[in-house]
């Protein structure tokens, strides 16, 4: 291996960015939102993961695959790409802290995987068992780069996390296979489900092997030139639309179309091709300024799992399905490490704690595919999918969690997330004490530090109306510096203003026009039928918005979770009971509008008390 710190993204020496990430092993959440839930997914998720893949079939798939059993493989084409996210979250996992248990599961499967794969490197279950001449001949569908590109990242995972470069070997054999066949073999085509050009550049950085990047270059090279679109679904659900350096607009498949941007983001990061880095930039903008929802999801049709046109945004339709939410924020991570500019961080984290948090529920145990911002009642959580990307994705994003808090330049610190964790980068060792996201008080004490002055960067959220830095104002949408001599015992003490807040929409989202949503700090809320009084129509409920939001302190039902207190309108529109249309002159208001109290909770805990009605934007009067 030729790199030295431990994370999913180590940028090489020579590549062109403007931040650093951390050493994952430099990084130790303690407690806190974030902290709880990557304990949640390390004692619960990750271990019903496993007995998940086993009822699912999918590792019977390798065990037949690797002649050790026989039978008809079971699932989706693409489902051992399953197993590769969930090995992926045990490397993070064992390199972060030993368990006998979780070494055991991860033994077995790496073992597994490795004599699944054929004496020449491939390694696909569906092809070796259902049909070995179907060897690249779907790659509009067939998902074997896609898998391979999982494959790759739980090997790099491991590697660096906890030195165990068994599941590497497998992952070069394979993507030298690849190299020979796409690069210098008959194969002239790409993958139609992006994902292996970030991990093929991640395989380089890992390896110091220049033809991974070069092989990652060719694939992202070929799309635009009318490969694919010839089965049921265009061009533009596949990023074939026009070439990658010229494409200013994010189109097509959500989860396709994302992860591309991560691995053409590092893919520039390693080449300075600077035409990448503009289209990416482009698409970027047009995402974040026309495609996303509130909660940071992206998609917002079903049809195709897609993303739809500028401001085609309704709530209730709303696919954003969860592993679109764990590609963006790979793709915003990778861009802020390249940029150092904030809102990518600011993106980042709308996407973290409210689009991909609301994947998962409370328990662990339950996983949302799709995250609407609305429903009528009747959307629950599963156990597992037919279709299982999204519960391992989750499983490898929460193990990899605090990699995406802080970063280093020649300068010194950058804080990006806030969490209660203690940081050692270079010389430098902070801890930080917050109760973030309820709380906006973070402080930061220097615990050690060499004898240079440094400078450490706060972010300042976009969403912070009021924020201070040691009792000075700090300007909201960039990083405050605070530039010393440290000594150990110095603190800085950063003060964002997380009181609830109502926002409005673009007027240009028809599908949610006359309507608001309530904030509070980084957190989206979301009203839910369960919180409002017996017999009460959430479809009757208007928001009063002349009344100001306050704390409703923890919510009784959900454990240490805060609420946030409305007023509101209820108004049963009995005249328009079974009528769809009614003329304007019929109509008068409403009869016995009641006044009631409301109780909004954080987006990502919907759905954890049982399925009925929920919504994020609501109608609203004053
Ligand atoms: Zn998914």
């Amino acid at each position: 291996m030729s790199d030295s710190i431990v994370g999913a993204v180590v940028p090489t020496a020579r590549a062109r960015v403007a931040l650093r990430p951390v050493d994952a092993r430099g990084v130790q959440l303690e407690g806190g939102l974030l902290g709880e839930r990557q304990r949640t997914n390390r004692e619960v998720t990750i271990l019903r993961g496993a007995e998940e893949l086993e009822r699912a079939g999918t590792f019977d798939n390798l065990r037949i695959a690797a002649g050790r059993t026989t039978g008809e493989r079971r699932g989706m084409v693409f489902s051992d790409s399953d197993v590769y996210k969930w090995l992926e979250a045990l490397g993070w996992e064992l390199g972060r802290e030993p368990s006998d248990e979780l070494a055991r599961l991860n033994a077995d499967a790496v073992e597994l995987v490795a004599a699944a794969q054929e004496p020449d490197g491939y390694l696909n279950s569906w092809c070796q068992v259902v049909d070995p001449a179907w060897r690249w001949s779907d790659l509009e569908q067939g998902h074997e780069l896609y898998c391979a590109g999982h494959l790759i990242q739980a090997a790099v995972a491991q590697a660096r996390a906890t030195g165990d470069t068994t599941l590497l070997t497998v992952a070069t054999r394979f993507a030298d296979l690849i190299d020979e066949s796409f690069r210098g073999g008959p194969q002239t085509g790409t993958d139609g489900h992006p994902e292996i050009e970030v991990a093929l550049v991640e395989l380089y950085r890992c390896t110091g092997e220049a033809r991974y990047r070069e092989l990652a270059d060719t694939l992202v090279s070929r799309r635009g030139f009318g490969l694919f679109g010839h089965d049921r679904f265009e061009p533009r659900y596949y990023q074939d639309v026009e070439p990658v350096r010229g494409s200013r607009s994010i189109v097509g498949h959500a989860v396709r179309a994302l992860y591309l941007a991560a691995g053409v983001t590092d893919l520039y990061a390693e080449s300075a091709d600077e035409q990448l880095l503009e289209a990416m930039l482009g698409q970027w903008d047009d995402l974040a300024s026309t495609k996303s929802y509130l909660t940071g999801g992206v998609g917002s049709r079903h049809v195709d799992e897609s993303i739809g046109d500028p401001y085609e945004l309704p709530p209730d339709r709303a696919y954003c399905e969860t592993c679109a939410a764990i590609a963006s924020i790979m793709w915003n991570w990778r861009l802020l490490l390249v940029t150092g500019e904030s809102r990518f961080a600011d993106l980042l984290e709308r996407t973290l704690y409210n689009g991909f948090l609301s994947g998962v529920s409370l328990d662990g145990r339950t996983f949302f595919y799709s995250n609407p911002l609305h429903s009528r009642g009747g959307h629950e959580r599963h156990a597992w999918n037919p279709v299982a990307c999204c519960p391992p994705n989750i499983m490898r994003f929460l193990a990899s969690v605090e990699q995406h808090l802080a970063t280093t330049s020649p300068d010194g610190v950058q804080l990006h997330q806030y969490a209660p964790a203690r940081l050692t980068a270079g010389s430098a060792a902070l801890r930080i004490e917050t109760a973030y996201p309820w709380k906006g008080t973070v402080e930061i004490e220097i615990v050690g530090s060499g004898e240079e002055p440094w400078t450490l960067s706060l972010r300042i959220p976009r969403w912070a109306r009021v924020a201070t830095v040691d009792g000075k104002p700090a300007a909201p949408g960039g990083y405050t510096e605070v530039t010393r001599r440290w000594r150990a015992g110095d603190r800085v003490v950063l003060e964002l203003d997380v009181s609830p807040r109502l926002t409005a929409p673009n007027p240009r989202i028809d599908a949610v026009r006359g309507c608001l949503a309530v904030e509070r700090g980084p957190l989206v809320y979301c009203f839910e039928e369960t919180d409002l009084p017996q017999g009460v129509d959430l479809a009757d409920v208007t928001l009063d918005a002349s009344v100001p939001l306050t704390d409703a302190g923890p919510v009784e039902s959900l454990a240490g979770i805060q609420g946030v207190a409305a007023a509101g309108i209820v108004a049963s529109l009995d005249g328009w009971q079974r009528a769809e249309y009614r003329d304007t002159r019929e109509l008068s208001s409403p009869e016995d509008p009641r006044q009631a109290s409301l109780l909004a909770v954080p987006y990502f805990a919907w759905a954890n008390r049982g399925a009925g009605a929920m919504r994020v934007w609501i109608p609203h009067t004053g």
